[in-house]
């Protein structure tokens, strides 16, 4: 007679780890930016102006030019044109010649001249004050009007460039495929009391640490909620060279 072994008593599987949403909940959306805040509670755009007028001509300058690019060229320009009527009496000829190290600076300085005229015919010179007005000066688009409303005239609106458009999609805050897209999501899913500064720590975010070529995973804040996977792991440290013996 054979003894009969008992039936092997098997433990149930262990749960299957929860898949998380490629897309951010409320609540880690409220913690991304709550740790932002405790970072760096007042951020700062980078862009060097005087008075609206010059705020607006600088972020004209800074398409696909580096803020830093755009500084060097305008300290000169804005000491000697901080005024649309200044700025217009130099002409086309005069402003490209201060804006020279900026890319596409021949367009830029027609449409520079071009706002100014059109600030002094429609506007007394002033700068508008709302997206429609804004984004019917040459060269002034959705963008540039976005950074100029939130900046100069407090508008909780978000500016999304190439920065956003990156942080957006890469952590799951704002998933989008085009910039209107990110734009729309942002300005839904970011919580009311961030929304004054969320482009301002968005954009340092992703200039400084969600950098395009390689994320800074290691050192990110918000690594441990954002849904970018590999993460970058941190950088390993060469051993110091043995020193060799003088021969
Ligand atoms: S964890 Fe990496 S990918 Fe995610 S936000 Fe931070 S730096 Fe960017």
């Amino acid at each position: 007679m054979t003894s009969r072994q008992p039936p092997a008593i098997s433990s149930p599987p262990p749960p299957a780890p929860k898949r998380r949403s490629r897309t951010l909940t409320r609540a880690e959306i409220e913690e991304v930016f709550r740790r932002f805040q405790s970072a760096n509670p007042e951020p700062k755009g980078e862009l060097e102006y005087v008075n609206a007028f010059t705020l607006l001509v600088a972020v004209v300058l800074s398409a696909q030019a580096t803020d830093a690019g755009v500084n060097k060229a305008t300290r000169a320009l804005f000491a000697i044109a901080d005024t649309p009527e200044k700025m217009a009496a130099l002409g086309v000829e005069g402003v490209s010649r201060y804006i020279r190290t900026i890319g596409l600076f021949n367009t830029k300085a027609k449409n520079v001249v071009a706002l100014s005229e059109q600030l002094i015919a429609n506007h007394d010179g002033e700068v508008p004050a709302t997206r429609e007005a804004l984004e019917a000066l040459p060269g002034v688009g959705r963008k540039t009007a976005n950074v100029v409303l939130n900046i100069f005239f407090g508008q909780p609106t978000i500016a999304v460039d190439t920065h956003l458009f990156r942080v957006g999609n890469r952590t799951g805050l704002a998933p989008g495929a085009d910039v209107l897209k990110v734009e729309l999501a942002l300005e839904k899913r970011v919580p009311k009391w961030a929304l004054l500064h969320a482009h301002h720590w968005l954009i340092l975010h992703g200039r400084y640490v969600c950098k395009a070529r390689t994320p800074e995973c290691w050192r990110c804040l918000i690594s441990d909620i954002c849904r970018y996977e590999p993460k970058t792991p941190a950088p390993v440290e060469k051993p110091a060279r043995a020193l060799l013996p003088p021969r």
